[in-house]
C-alpha cells in the first residue's frame, strides 16, 4: 500500500480523477483531513488530503496539517511507503525549470528552524534521509535534489541563506513535516514535486508565478505520480 499524502484539493483532484479513487468516509469524521483510495496496477493506493480549514475554507496547507494527516493515515492502516506529492518552488540558478519533476534525494530537511545550539540546532533542521530514488529519477527522467521545507510561500534572507547551506533544490512546505513522521514509524518515504515557481526570479513574485504555471504544473504532477507507481509496481513487490 502507497500513500500519497498531498495539501492541495487541485492538486490532487486529476490524479484522484484518473485513478478513479473513492472517499473513504470512515476516515476521521472529526478532523478535516481525507483519504481517497483504490487500486492502480495491483497496487493499493491512498491519497491523503490535508483538507479545508473551516474558518477561511483554504486548503490546509503547511507543516502542522501534513504532520496530522500523515499520523492519521498510518495509524488507520499501515502503508508499505509514503510519498509527499505535490507543488514547489526551484531555483533557475540551479538550472530548475517550471514544470520540472524533482524526486528528493539524498534527504529532506526543514529551513526554517534556528536553534543556534549544538544538537538542537541539527535536530530542528531535521535532515530525513528518504527512500533510493536515484535509479527510478534516471529511468523515468526526472531530478533529483534536496527538498526543504518552511511554512512560508516566501523566501527571506535568512530563509535563503539556510536553503543554500544545506543545499536545497527545492522548497515546499509540508515534505520535512511528512518525513519527520514517517521516520517515528520506520516507513519508507520520498518527494515527487513539480516546480510552480522559480523562488531566486527577480522579475516576478513567487505567488503570482505560482497561480499562473499551477494548472500545467499539476498535470505533470499528475503524470509523474502515475508513472512512479507503474515503476514501483514494475520493480518490487514490496507495495502490493
Ligand atoms: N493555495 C494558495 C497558495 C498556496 S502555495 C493559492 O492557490 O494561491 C503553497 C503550496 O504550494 C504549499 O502546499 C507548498 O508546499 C507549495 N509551494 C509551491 N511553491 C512553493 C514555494 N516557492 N515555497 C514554498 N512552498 C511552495
Amino acid at each position: 500500500m502507497i500513500y500519497f499524502i498531498m495539501a492541495m484539493e487541485a492538486e490532487a483532484r486529476p490524479f484522484i480523477k484518473r485513478l478513479q479513487l473513492s472517499e473513504d468516509l470512515m476516515f476521521n469524521l472529526r478532523l478535516p483531513m481525507r483519504r481517497l483510495k483504490g487500486k492502480y496496477c495491483g497496487i493499493d493506493i491512498s491519497v491523503i488530503i490535508n483538507g479545508k480549514d473551516k474558518k477561511f475554507n483554504l486548503d490546509l496547507i503547511g507543516t502542522q496539517a501534513a504532520t496530522i494527516a500523515t499520523q492519521q493515515a498510518i495509524e488507520r492502516q499501515y502503508p508499505n511507503l509514503i510519498i509527499s506529492a505535490g507543488t514547489a518552488g526551484a531555483f533557475a540558478g540551479k538550472g530548475a525549470d517550471v514544470g520540472d519533476i524533482y524526486l528528493s534525494y539524498p534527504h529532506v530537511a526543514f529551513h526554517d528552524r534556528r536553534v543556534p545550539i549544538s544538537g538542537w540546532n541539527e535536530m530542528g533542521i531535521g535532515s530525513f534521509p528518504v527512500y533510493d530514488t536515484r535509479k527510478m529519477a534516471q529511468e523515468l527522467g526526472f531530478k533529483l535534489g534536496i527538498v526543504t521545507t518552511g511554512d512560508s510561500l516566501d523566501m527571506s534572507p535568512t530563509d535563503a541563506a539556510m536553503i543554500e547551506t544545506i543545499g536545497g533544490e527545492v522548497k515546499d512546505m509540508e515534505a520535512a513535516a511528512v518525513a519527520w513522521v514517517a521516520s517515528l514509524y520506520q516507513i519508507p518515504m520520498f518527494c515527487i514535486k513539480s516546480v510552480t515557481d522559480l523562488v531566486d526570479s527577480t522579475h516576478h513574485a513567487t505567488h503570482e508565478q505560482f497561480a499562473r504555471n499551477l494548472e500545467t504544473s499539476v498535470e505533470k504532477l499528475t503524470d509523474a505520480m502515475i508513472t512512479v507507481v507503474e515503476y514501483l509496481a514494475k520493480h518490487s513487490s514490496d507495495y502490493c
